[in-house]
């Protein structure tokens, strides 16, 4: 018979009374979209980050698909990505018509894009290199920028896992010429749907706004309060904007997201002192500054003795829930079939020995003992 524990879920929501509020305050002023909210989320949210322009989004893989316009991508360009990260940042060079090129990451300690697998890929037709901070964790900024500016190639940071994170005292989002953020319900920044795009370009900034709203000339409050007469359209634009609500909600989880992250990180600490005893785990980016990451999950290495699908059915009978971060995307069958799949054994070995364990704001220390505890048992030690 099980006992009444309860599940410990891979993620869980940090939110209260005041995203409540948030939700209630729009509800009565009854103005739904493009309002004071996103205004004000779009203002709290470049100065947090010190970047020029923040301008809100329904997703990141809307943000990202923005930024690839933005950089003239279109078909006859390449793009050099990563293939441990989530298909969106594929997939988004692929709507605007680009060749997504992949390169492998640095190591099996450092899984960010390479910046030496970066210069080999790069050819004539490339127009951009999307970087994505895997975890939280910064790529090596400093020699991807160098590569980039010699090679007049624009860099688009996916920083969907960094919100908070820090690289040599900036902000994640704020290094690269165009970043891009989500807030989808697992994140850092938690709104269900939403994302941010951040550059410090105007002009990018102008046509990223202008394409948000189907490329048209004048505001959607200006025509909503009969401001506008008319319009034209000056380019193939799409819906990609955010509402309201989840502007509301994005304006508290900001407000939050100091305090959650240094909770994330006091919860990495203790998963780390406990998992030392473990020989057939590793922590990846053991080098890095703790107080620069943001541990949007707590990622794992398992050494090649263990069976990872045992491991994961083994912790599911014990109700701690797992995952994987993440299956290449140049593994899926679409991709493969669309697009020639390189050489990257580094991407290839830390996908098939990856886990991710539990992380969230609210995880409790007894929560990360009894998953330490369920691990040792199982390696029995
Ligand atoms: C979640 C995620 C995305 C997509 O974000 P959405 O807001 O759901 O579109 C893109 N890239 C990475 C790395 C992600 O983790």
């Amino acid at each position: 018979m099980k006992d009444s524990r309860q599940v410990i879920p891979l993620f869980d929501l940090n939110y209260g009374q005041e995203e409540e509020e948030a939700v209630l305050r729009v509800l009565r002023r009854k103005w739904l979209t493009m309002g004071e909210e996103i205004d004000a989320l779009e203002r709290e949210f470049a100065s947090f980050c010190g970047v020029r322009h923040a301008l809100a989004v329904s997703s990141c893989t809307a943000a990202l698909h923005l930024a690839n316009i933005a950089s003239g991508v279109q078909p006859g360009f390449e793009v050099i990505c990563p293939s441990l990260t989530f298909a969106a940042t594929v997939n988004a060079v692929i709507y605007a018509g680009g060749l997504p090129v992949f390169a492998d990451i640095t190591s099996e300690d450092d899984w960010t894009i390479s910046p030496d697998a970066i210069l080999k890929k790069i050819t004539p037709r490339t127009k951009a290199i999307v970087v994505m901070h895997y975890g939280g964790f910064a790529c090596r900024m400093e020699e991807i920028l160098n590569i980039a500016r010699a090679h007049k190639i624009v860099v688009i940071e996916d920083a969907a896992h960094s919100p908070g994170s820090t690289y040599r005292g900036s902000r994640l989002g704020a290094i690269g010429d165009i970043s891009c953020f989500s807030f989808f319900s697992n994140k850092n920044i938690s709104t269900g749907e939403g994302g941010m795009i951040c550059t410090d370009n105007d002009e990018y900034a102008r046509q990223i706004k202008s394409v948000r709203s189907h490329g048209m000339t004048s505001g959607t409050v200006d025509r909503h309060r009969g401001h506008a007469f008319s319009y034209d359209v000056t380019a193939l634009g799409y819906n990609y904007r955010l509402d309201e609500i989840h502007a509301a909600l994005g304006r508290v989880q900001l407000k939050k997201l100091e305090e959650g992250n240094s909770r994330r990180r006091q919860a990495a600490r203790c998963y780390k002192n406990g998992l030392k005893q473990i020989k057939e785990i590793k922590i990846p980016f053991a080098e890095r500054r703790d107080e620069e990451a943001n541990y949007h999950i707590f990622p794992i290495l398992l050494a090649d003795s263990v069976d990872r699908l045992d491991l994961m059915s083994y912790l599911r009978e014990k109700d701690i829930q797992t995952s994987i971060h993440y299956p290449p995307v140049h593994s899926f069958s679409f991709h493969r079939r669309h697009f020639k799949a390189p050489d990257m054994p580094l991407t290839e070995y830390v996908a098939a020995h990856e886990l991710t364990l539990p992380m969230f704001v609210g995880i409790t220390f007894e929560q990360i003992d009894f998953i330490i505890n369920a691990l040792i048992e199982y390696f029995r030690i």
